[in-house]
């Protein structure tokens, strides 16, 4: 009776599903339902994704919300959970997959919403299949502001609380993230089918993918047609650029297993990531990554490292390890000249010439040296080329001499072309407002005290963080209070 009743009623969200991931059939995912939260509320929403999403301007509806905690179904759809597999901090970690997002399906418009921490699933693995409210308002808050920076990402449409409690250290509130992405499979899904020598079914994955998302793999003349590893070139050459722009923000993943990592070259996963305050090459922003696997300055080499894994799974489709290993190759080209020009326009050089490569190795040497604010030396670098005046920026450095130093350099190396433009490049590069911990943690505090304002403020300066938002200066673009150093984050939450 209970059934009966439940389905009578159901969301619909306006939307319009088609068939997508799901078309690859059950060897790759198990058909379930979200467990409902009881007693759900709106913690916050991105209007810019809702309208992406092609969502009608009264979406956020009782319905709706219902929908997004697993209390009613959506109209037209047949949620399901995925299966892969991953290496996890260089070990083979063997089956793992959806073990708390619950995919609604993918609409017309190509994009897939996914519920995540909407209850257990048949890869759960002993886990309660839930997020809490705190790690879902940093990954809600952290893909909005991938995204203002114009860094590719999984996006997010709101947070969805619960006083529904999950125990993690200590018992917290539970909550979902609604996440929007043309696909959410990650290496990890190759891994699984090519551990498992299902070799139609990696097959079946591998054309899937590059029909959808790679179709110029089909026809290239790249590795006489072999489009297999034309795709790993091609999802090489994206993850090069992804990491170039992490590495040029000073963004730190945190947990760079290889089911973290999208084959669409997005982030995806937000947990213990962290925006640099002080520079620190080695810095790690995993609590519980004790080796410094996945420090800041390990990234690219271990984006390398999980593409290689994704090679090996692709092996039996490319078919030849040479060719594999040459379609690799173009990494350890498109990281650095991706990098070099991330770093040229965040300098305002709008053109390369010789020595710029010594100009940006200098610069972030000075910077380690003094553990200077990242985010705000680019900015106030960028402000002293608009009105000339370098003293603000000159300030953050103990090591005056060393920094008068480069600067003649970088002044030199300016000599020839305007400076508005070399100023205008550089605002459009340096974004003055990041996703730092103690602003994600003062939101945080204040929506489990039922105050949402406070991550709504955050996210409208994310979503457009290179404008000058006058007045937010003290709170939101200034430097970290001393207790930033102590929060402490790790794994999955
Ligand atoms: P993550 O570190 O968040 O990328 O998660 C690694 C794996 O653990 C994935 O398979 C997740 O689905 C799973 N997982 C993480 N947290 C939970 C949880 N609370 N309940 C069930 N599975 C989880
Ligand atoms: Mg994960």
């Amino acid at each position: 009776m209970s059934l009966l009743a439940e389905d009578t009623e159901v969301a619909d969200l306006g939307l319009r599903w088609k068939p997508g991931f799901s078309t690859l059939g059950p060897a790759f995912l198990t058909e379930l339902r979200p467990t409902p939260l009881p007693d759900p509320y709106w913690v916050c929403r991105s209007e810019a994704v809702a309208r992406e999403l092609g969502l009608p301007a009264d979406w956020h509806s009782d319905s709706t919300l219902r929908a997004l905690t697993g209390s009613l179904p959506v109209a037209g759809t047949r949620p399901f959970a995925t299966v892969y597999s991953g290496h996890q901090f260089g070990v083979w970690a063997g089956q793992l997959g959806d073990g708390r997002a619950i995919m609604i399906g993918e609409t017309e418009g190509g994009l897939e919403v996914q519920l995540k921490g909407a209850g257990r699933t048949p890869y759960s693995r002993g886990g309660d299949g839930r997020a809490v409210l705190r790690s879902s308002i940093r990954e809600f808050l952290c893909s909005e502001a991938m995204h203002g920076l114009g860094i590719p990402t999984t996006r997010a449409l709101c947070v969805t609380g619960s006083d529904a409690r999950v125990r993690r250290e200590e018992l917290e509130s539970a909550a979902v993230v609604t996440r929007v992405a043309p696909s959410f499979i990650r290496f990890g899904h190759f891994e699984h089918f090519a551990a498992n020598q299902r070799e139609d079914e990696l097959r079946a994955l591998a054309d899937y993918v590059i029909d959808r998302y790679y179709p110029a793999c089909r026809t290239t003349d790249r590795f006489n047609g072999n489009a297999y590893a034309a795709f790993l070139e091609a999802v090489s050459e994206r993850t090069a650029g992804l990491l170039a722009q992490w590495q040029a923000v000073g963004f730190c993943h945190g947990v760079m297993n290889t089911d973290n990592m999208s084959i669409l070259g997005l982030t995806i996963d937000y947990g213990p990531f962290q925006f640099l305050d002080g520079f620190d090459p080695r810095h790690i922003c995993n609590h519980s990554d004790t080796s410094g696997r996945y420090a800041f300055n390990q990234q690219p080499n271990v984006a390398y490292w999980n593409l290689f894994c994704l090679a090996q799974a692709l092996l039996p489709l490319i078919g030849d390890q040479e060719v594999a290993v040459a379609a690799l190759e173009s990494y350890k080209t498109v990281f650095p000249t991706e990098f070099e020009a991330r770093m040229r326009a965040k300098l305002g050089l709008s053109d390369s010439a010789e020595g710029d490569r010594a100009l940006v190795e200098g610069v972030l040497k000075l910077l380690a040296a003094g553990k200077v604010d990242y985010t705000i030396f680019w900015r106030r670098l960028s402000h002293g080329m608009a009105d000339g005046n370098v003293e603000p920026v000159r300030d953050l450095f103990l090591d005056r001499e060393g920094f008068d130093a480069w600067m003649l350099l970088f002044s030199e190396r300016h000599a020839i072309g305007t400076r508005a433009e070399a100023a205008g490049l550089m605002l459009r590069s340096n974004p003055k407002f990041v996703l730092r911990n103690h602003l994600g943690q003062q939101a945080i505090e204040a929506s489990q005290q039922k105050d949402q304002a406070g991550v709504a403020t955050l996210l409208a300066l994310l979503q457009t963080p290179f404008e000058e938002h006058p007045g937010t200066d003290d709170a939101y673009a200034g430097f970290p209070p001393d207790w930033a150093s102590t929060i402490e984050i790790s794994c999955s939450s």
